[in-house]
């Protein structure tokens, strides 16, 4: 039997346990506050900074939003940056990726306070998360991680291959899942465009995480018996509805759903627990500043 994967409603858990984190902090004062900074109108990152505002309504983080006109020189945008380092309402914020060709993201991120990368970006926080001391873990592969968590699946000693080496995914997911600790354990294996005999790194794992932008690259005969399956991919594939596309994972939800012992779907996988993630930085980040502690979820 596979079971299906409700992303949904362990972001809920997480956005619920944050609540009683957001109340300590409100009877200490204290109100956390999250910022998003867009340079430049891309549609899909418009919707991305609108989601993570509605998503701060929903708990009760005070949400702002700076828009940078994707013309104007990085000086803009780094005035913008400043201000925010040196805000007290403001306990997190991200600049939205990608930021326009003219604009070097890598700089964007250095300028970022680091008590404030609520993204997990800044080399100091990959620093701190490589030697297992993070101060914030990225919202994709903490979520990914609370999402096994909630499964009671075991990474302990289980071999998980992860397709994908991304900065902001594959790289810090394995990370994670080796270090010495409860979540972690496992014995990893990172898989990405020059890997040879892909399959037979996937049919090994207990745990197969997909993150690579290729629509249904992962197939059924790619996958184990008992496997259990996490897409993080989410891929705009055009069809002929009014929307015009369709949402996709890297996985083949269809061939690979019988072989699985768990898998997420896409959409309603791992896409809301990374929204989730990113409110718990957020509370996490104004526990530290204003020096309130909290109970995370
Ligand atoms: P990326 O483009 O930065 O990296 C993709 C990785 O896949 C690269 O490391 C590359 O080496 C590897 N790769 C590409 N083709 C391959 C192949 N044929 N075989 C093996 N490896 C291959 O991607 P990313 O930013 O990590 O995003 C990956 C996917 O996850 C995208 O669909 C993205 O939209 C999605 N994503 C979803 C969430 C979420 O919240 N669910 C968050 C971030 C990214």
């Amino acid at each position: 039997m596979t079971d299906i994967i409700d992303g949904n409603a362990v972001a809920d858990e997480i956005k619920s346990g944050l609540e009683g984190a957001i109340e300590t902090l409100a009877d200490a004062g204290a109100r956390p506050g999250l910022a998003t900074v867009l340079m430049g109108d891309d549609p899909a990152s418009q919707t991305y900074v609108n989601m993570k505002q509605r998503d701060c309504e929903e708990v009760g983080i005070e949400g702002r939003h700076v828009d940078v006109d994707g013309d104007a020189p990085p000086e803009r945008l780094y005035e913008q940056i400043d201000a925010l380092n040196d805000d007290p309402d403001i306990h997190g914020y991200l600049v939205q990726d990608p930021t326009p060709d003219h604009v070097d993201y890598r700089d964007v991120i250095r300028r970022i306070a680091p008590e404030k990368d609520v993204d997990g970006f800044h080399p100091e926080n990959v620093g701190r998360l490589v030697a297992g001391d993070a101060r914030f873990r990225p919202c994709t592969p903490h979520g990914v991680q609370k999402l096994l968590q909630a499964y009671d699946v075991e990474t302990e000693g289980a071999d998980v291959t992860i397709v994908g080496r991304s900065r902001i995914v594959g790289k810090p997911l394995a990370n994670l899942l080796v270090q010495k600790a409860d979540d972690g354990n496992a014995t990893v294996t990172v898989c990405h465009s020059r890997t040879e005999d892909l399959a037979e790194k996937t049919r090994n794992a207990d745990i197969l995480v997909a993150a690579v932008g290729v629509p249904e690259l992962v197939d059924g005969p790619m996958v184990s018996e008992g496997t259990v399956v996490i897409d993080v991919g989410i891929n705009r594939v055009e069809d002929d509805t009014e929307k015009g596309y369709e949402l996709v994972g890297d996985v083949d939800f269809k061939s690979v759903k019988s072989k699985a012992s768990l898998i997420t779907p896409v959409p309603g996988g791992v896409g809301p627990m990374t929204r989730a993630m990113l409110l718990y930085n957020t509370v996490k980040a104004a526990s530290v500043q204003e020096g309130v502690a909290v109970d995370l979820p």
